[in-house]
C-alpha cells in the first residue's frame, strides 16, 4: 500500500484571526490512524506559526497572551469578495504566504490523497483556494474536503469539484466515509478505539502548546450553537487516558501550556474531570491550562473550582450570555443569574481574583435590544467582573439562524462570518458604543479599588 496522504489546515481567509490555542485536533487523530493503517502522512498546517515559512505577524498580541503560547498571524491584506465592499476592515489571507506554500508543494512527492479540513463556514474560501493549489500542481492527487464547511453548507460545498465531501463532525461519521477510500479505518467503529490513540502533534516541528480533548458532544442545544446538534450522543474518554496524555504531551513536547477543546468540560463531573484534578493536583507537573471553550457555570462547584486553581487554570472562560431570565430560558437555558453567581463565588473563594474571569455576553442576536446589553452589562459589572462581548455568527441548523432573512446567508456562507454579520445587520456602531461603556465601567471600577 504505502499511500501517501497530505493533510492540510488551510489558511483563514477573515477581517481578523488570532492563534488562541487553535489546532486542527481531528485531522491530528486522523493523521494518526492512518500511520497506523499504514500510510505515509504529511502534515501542511498553513496556520502553524513555526512553520519555517511563516514570516512574523505585524501585530504579535498582547504579551500576556504570548507568553501562555499564543500570538498573531502572519496577515496578507487581499480585494475583498463583493459581499463585503461597504465593510470598512481589511480583508486577509492569514497564514503562511501563498507562494511558499506552493513552493512547498512542488518540491513534494505527488500524493495519492490531499485531506482539508476546514473550522468556520465562512473560511471556505481556504480550503477552495488550497484545492486550486493543488490541482495547477499535480494531476493525479485526488482531494477531499472535510470540516464544518461541508457539514452545514453541503450543497455550496458540491461546486467546487473536490473528489470526496466528507460530511459531518462526528469523528466515527467521518471514519465511516473515509472507509471506502481507506478500508484500514473501517475498524474503527466506536469512540473508544478512535481515542485510544494520541493526536499526532509529532507531525509538528515546534510546539509551544497541545490541546487535549476530554469528552465529544453538548447535553444542552442553544438556539444560536451548532456545536451540540452534531454529535449524536455524549461520550467521555476514561479520565486515566487523558492524564497520560497530558503527561505524554508534557515529556515529549516539552510544552508549558495545554488548553481543552470541550464543550461540556464539567459535565458529570465526578465520573472524569474531578478525578482527573485531583490526579493532576498530586503529579504536580509545571503546566498552564486554558478554557477557550466557555465552561458551564452550572457544573461548578467550590471543590471543582479549588483543584482548578491547584492545578494552574489559567484561561477561564464562563458563558453567560445575557442577564434576562426569558433571553436565558428561550436560548437553551443552560445558565440562569443564581447559578452564575454561584459559580462566581466559587472561583473567587478558591482564590481567582475577578479580573481572572472573562465572562461573554453575547452581541448581535437577532431580537436583542440595547436595553437588553445595557442590563447584562451592568450586571456583570457591578459583581466586579468584565464582560467580554462575543458576536453572534449565524450557523445553518441552528434555530437563530432561520430566524435571521434579511440577508442572503443561506446561499453565502462568507455573510456567517460574525464580523460581516455585524456590519451588514448594521449593529456595529451599537457594539462599538457598548465597548467604549465597557471600558469606561472598568476604568471606573479599578479607580474604586
Ligand atoms: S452549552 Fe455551549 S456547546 Fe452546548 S449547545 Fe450551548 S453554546 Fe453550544
Amino acid at each position: 500500500m504505502n499511500k501517501n496522504i497530505l493533510l492540510v489546515n488551510p489558511w483563514i481567509y477573515d477581517f481578523t484571526a488570532y492563534d488562541l490555542w487553535m489546532k486542527p485536533l481531528g485531522l491530528l487523530y486522523l493523521a494518526s490512524h492512518l500511520k497506523n493503517s499504514g500510510y505515509r502522512v504529511s502534515l501542511l498546517d498553513c496556520m502553524d506559526r513555526y512553520h519555517p515559512f511563516m514570516p512574523p505577524p505585524d501585530h504579535p498580541g498582547p504579551k500576556r497572551l504570548r507568553s501562555m503560547g499564543c500570538g498573531g498571524y502572519y496577515r496578507e491584506n487581499i480585494p475583498k469578495p463583493i459581499q463585503f465592499f461597504s465593510i470598512p476592515r481589511y480583508w486577509s489571507r492569514f497564514g503562511i504566504p501563498w507562494e511558499r506554500v506552493k513552493q512547498q508543494l512542488k518540491e513534494m512527492k505527488p500524493p495519492e490523497w490531499v485531506f482539508i479540513t476546514g473550522t468556520m463556514t465562512y473560511w471556505y474560501p481556504g480550503q477552495i483556494a488550497f484545492l486550486k493549489c493543488v490541482r495547477q500542481i499535480w494531476n493525479n492527487t485526488r482531494v477531499i474536503i472535510g470540516g464544518w464547511y461541508p457539514t452545514l453548507c453541503l450543497e455550496h460545498a458540491r461546486q467546487w469539484g473536490f473528489d470526496r465531501i466528507v460530511e459531518g463532525v462526528d469523528p466515527l461519521q467521518v471514519i465511516k466515509q473515509l472507509c471506502s477510500d481507506f478500508k484500514e479505518l473501517s475498524s474503527i467503529e466506536n469512540y473508544q478505539h478512535f481515542f485510544s490513540v494520541k493526536p499526532a502533534f509529532d507531525l509538528y516541528k515546534k510546539l509551544n502548546y497541545t490541546i487535549v480533548l476530554t469528552s465529544i458532544g453538548c447535553p444542552f442545544r442553544c438556539t444560536y450553537c451548532a456545536s451540540g446538534r452534531y454529535f449524536p450522543e455524549f461520550w467521555r474518554r476514561p479520565w486515566k487516558q487523558v492524564l497520560d496524555e497530558i503527561i505524554y504531551d508534557y515529556q515529549n513536547y516539552g510544552v508549558q501550556d495545554l488548553a481543552f477543546y470541550d464543550d461540556a468540560l464539567l459535565y458529570r463531573a465526578e465520573e472524569s474531570f474531578l478525578p482527573l484534578l485531583r490526579a493532576l493536583q498530586k503529579e504536580r507537573l509545571p503546566l498552564r491550562f486554558h478554557l477557550p471553550n466557555s465552561i458551564h457555570a452550572r457544573y461548578v462547584t467550590p471543590e471543582i473550582a479549588k483543584l482548578m486553581r491547584k492545578c494552574n487554570f489559567k484561561t477561564i472562560r464562563i458563558s453567560l450570555e445575557f442577564s434576562d431570565a426569558s433571553s436565558q430560558k428561550n436560548t437553551g437555558n443552560k445558565v440562569d443569574n443564581s447559578i452564575f453567581e454561584k459559580a462566581i463565588q466559587s472561583f473567587i473563594q478558591a482564590g481567582y481574583a475577578p479580573e481572572e474571569l472573562e465572562v461573554y455576553l453575547l452581541f448581535g442576536l437577532p431580537g436583542l435590544k440595547e436595553k437588553d446589553y445595557e442590563f447584562s452589562i451592568e450586571y456583570v459589572t457591578d459583581l466586579g467582573l468584565r464582560p467580554r462581548l462575543s458576536l453572534f455568527s449565524p450557523l445553518p441548523g441552528t434555530p437563530d439562524f432561520e430566524r435571521v432573512n434579511t440577508l442572503q446567508i443561506k446561499d453565502e456562507p462568507l455573510l456567517q462570518n460574525k464580523i460581516a454579520y455585524l456590519y451588514l445587520s448594521e449593529q456595529n456602531e451599537l457594539y462599538e458604543a457598548l465597548q467604549r461603556k465597557i471600558s469606561k465601567y472598568t476604568f471606573f471600577h479599578k479607580c474604586d479599588k
